[in-house]
């Protein structure tokens, strides 16, 4: 079997760059140790390396087909499911009361970066159906909790997040589907939703749908939203199910993820479906965003793991494919001597080392944000408050970074093999398919920079920035006393203040209304400030593994934490100049955009 990612790495991670034992010593966490996790992530990869990898090739190319109003699914999914469940993993998060294994999300982040890595058509179907069921304990009675949150956490009834329709994907204040109150507390909810994730197939008894949809008379936009649990198979006194009136009226055929049902739903067509209200009415909306902030990093976590599997199958060709010659110091090529192998020549390296900096930093960044969200839980007070806006702030670049440059890292491992990148023989073109969605779903990328410098960046007068700048030269000043890394350290520093000057620049826009404009290059902004928090990641990683060749104190060979100073090296060198032209950008005041400003023929 072929590598496709790396446990020392993830490991890595997790104990040295991240502390995760820090974890540990909260009551909720406190039956965990370094010992029981690293025996469940071992598992994991055992399930994942007997049950997910060896059907992704297969998932692609015998797709989710549409038959007989039912959505049919590659028959493989069915063990994975299993796999997953017999773990605890949908159920992870939960508390022991409510049947779960009060795992941290972090640990729940680590095993689904090894199960996405082998196969990122399946996590999917049991990511949602934790989030669905999280949602309902959350926010929903006690009666709608003890009804559908058991069956769905053991994997028998599945869930679904449905939000989209066809007039309503990014912006979701335009929602039509409606709830008519009924005389026993229910409604009855009409309306269409598109794009349904896992919204069907043959390996689930129920499906649990969680549904926006606007109650007659209720506010026009997104304050009018509210939240409704939709069964498939409504559950009746006597333990028999009735038909609820949900009908599957097809799957979208997709360029990649073809494993991934993406259904058509309709609800309450004829005789209407019955939902039940989660929590208030009216606060849909903002309870759904708790299970799309966790969908967020879920779509970061995919891309970063499917990037990882390209790097190592492209890392794989790089050392079996002898082509051409090394250029000798008289800048001829001897064809008398034997080929080299391609991973010898310096462009060759240069895209690996780009793949490589580019999926281990977004796997420390997902490990970061994973662990902030687990702190802003377990902890109280300032400190719960601290890592609850770094988390706010960190969980758009969590999903867009991965997405966007993921990307970009398979396209270069894809190059890696020449001709062969092209071919289906080879799995780069799939991963190059599969990664495309990551940048749409959940929040396109244009949505998640607006979020970032519209919300995030001005949210609590710039408290989640501080909050993010203070951790950063923390990580500034540890790398600064080591000579080797200190350079580096200056530049991250320098970065910072390249940060404020773009924001003194914009935000006199925003503070004199004109929104339209400081919003105008929100993308851009994206892209700066995620390269500063990846090099931050990459500085981090470079101080633990100096640290470690420093003290003596390995746990794995002086050439692996050779290679993260290294990588991080690169991605100062290679990516970290790329800020500047950004910053010049966002400071540069001719707007041709905007159409009031300039009118354009295309
Ligand atoms: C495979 C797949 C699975 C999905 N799964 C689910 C699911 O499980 N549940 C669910 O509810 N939905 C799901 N979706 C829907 C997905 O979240 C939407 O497709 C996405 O939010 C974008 O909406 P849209 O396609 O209508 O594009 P549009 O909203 O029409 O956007 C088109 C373009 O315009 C840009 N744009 C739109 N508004 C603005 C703005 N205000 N400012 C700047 N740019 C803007 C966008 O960035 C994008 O580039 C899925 C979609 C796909 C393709």
């Amino acid at each position: 079997m072929s590598k496709y990612m790396s446990m020392e790495n993830l490991k890595f991670l997790l104990h040295e760059v991240h502390n995760l034992s820090e974890l540990f010593q909260y009551e909720r966490f406190q039956d965990y140790d370094k010992e029981a996790i690293d025996i469940l992530l071992d598992s994991a990869k055992d399930v994942s390396d007997k049950v997910f990898y060896p059907h992704f090739r297969a998932m692609d190319e015998e797709p989710v087909r549409y038959e007989d109003g039912k959505i049919i699914v590659h028959p493989s999914l069915k063990g994975m499911i299993d796999g997953y469940a017999d773990l605890g993993l949908i159920g992870g998060i939960f508390d022991y009361d409510d049947g779960g294994i009060q795992l941290p999300g972090t640990i729940m982040s680590a095993c689904n970066h090894i199960f996405e890595s082998a196969n990122n058509h399946a996590i999917g179907y049991m990511g949602l159906t934790t989030g669905s069921a999280n949602l309902i304990a959350t926010f929903g009675s006690q009666e709608l909790k003890e009804q559908y949150v058991p069956k769905m956490i053991t994997g028998e009834w599945m869930g679904t997040m449905c939000l989209t329709e066809p007039q309503a994907g990014s912006s979701l204040s335009d929602v039509a589907t409606s709830a008519s109150p009924q005389e026993d507390g229910s409604y009855t909810i009409k309306g269409q939703k598109i794009f349904i994730s896992g919204g069907d197939h043959q390996f689930a008894d129920n499906f649990i749908h969680l549904v926006l949809a606007r109650i007659d008379g209720a506010p026009a936009g997104t304050k009018g939203i509210s939240l409704f649990v939709v069964p498939k198979f409504l559950p009746q006194a006597d333990g028999s199910f009735a038909e609820n009136d949900v009908l599957t009226a097809g799957d979208f055929q997709k360029m990649g993820q073809r494993g991934y049902a993406t259904a058509h739903l309709v609800f309450g067509e004829n005789t209407g479906s019955k939902g039940f209200l989660v929590g208030e009415a009216n606060k849909g909306l903002k309870y759904m965003f708790k299970m799309m902030n966790e969908a967020r990093i879920e779509v970061g976590i995919t891309a970063t793991s499917t990037a990882t599997a390209a790097y190592y199958a492209s890392l794989q060709y790089a050392n079996e494919r002898p082509q051409g010659r090394r250029i000798q110091s008289s800048g001829k090529k001897d064809a008398t001597k034997e080929q080299t192998l391609i991973i010898n020549h310096p462009d060759v390296r240069r895209m690996l080392l780009l793949q490589k900096a580019i999926v281990e930093a977004s796997l420390s960044l997902i490990v970061e944000s994973s662990k902030a969200s687990d702190l802003s839980h377990a902890t109280e007070g300032d400190e719960a408050h601290k890592n609850h806006l770094l988390l706010e702030l960190l969980t758009p670049i969590t999903k867009t970074y991965p997405s966007e440059m993921g990307r970009i890292s398979i396209n270069n491992g894809l190059q890696i093999l020449g001709g062969y990148g092209f071919c289906s023989d080879f799995p780069l073109q799939q991963y190059y398919r599969d990664i495309r969605i990551c940048a749409l779903y959940e929040g396109t990328t244009g949505i998640q920079s607006l979020d970032l410098l519209g919300r995030k960046v001005t949210m609590q007068n710039g408290q989640a920035l501080q909050v993010l700048m203070t951790e950063m030269q923390e990580a500034i000043q540890a790398a600064s006393t080591h000579d080797e890394l200190k350079p580096y350290a200056n530049e991250l520093m320098k970065s910072l203040g390249l940060t404020q000057e773009v924001l003194t620049h914009l935000m006199p826009f925003a503070m004199q209304g004109n929104y339209e404009r400081y919003l105008m290059d929100a993308s851009l902004f994206m892209e700066m400030a995620s390269t500063i928090v990846i090099g931050w990641q990459w500085l981090k990683m470079a101080t633990s593994a100096k640290v470690a060749l420093v003290s003596g104190n390995k746990t794995y060979t002086d050439e692996f934490y050779e290679s993260k100073i290294h990588t991080m090296k690169f991605f100062f060198k290679y990516e970290m100049p790329k800020i500047l032209g950004l910053a010049h950008t966002l400071k540069n005041n001719e707007v041709l955009t905007i159409i009031e400003e300039k009118q354009v023929a295309f």
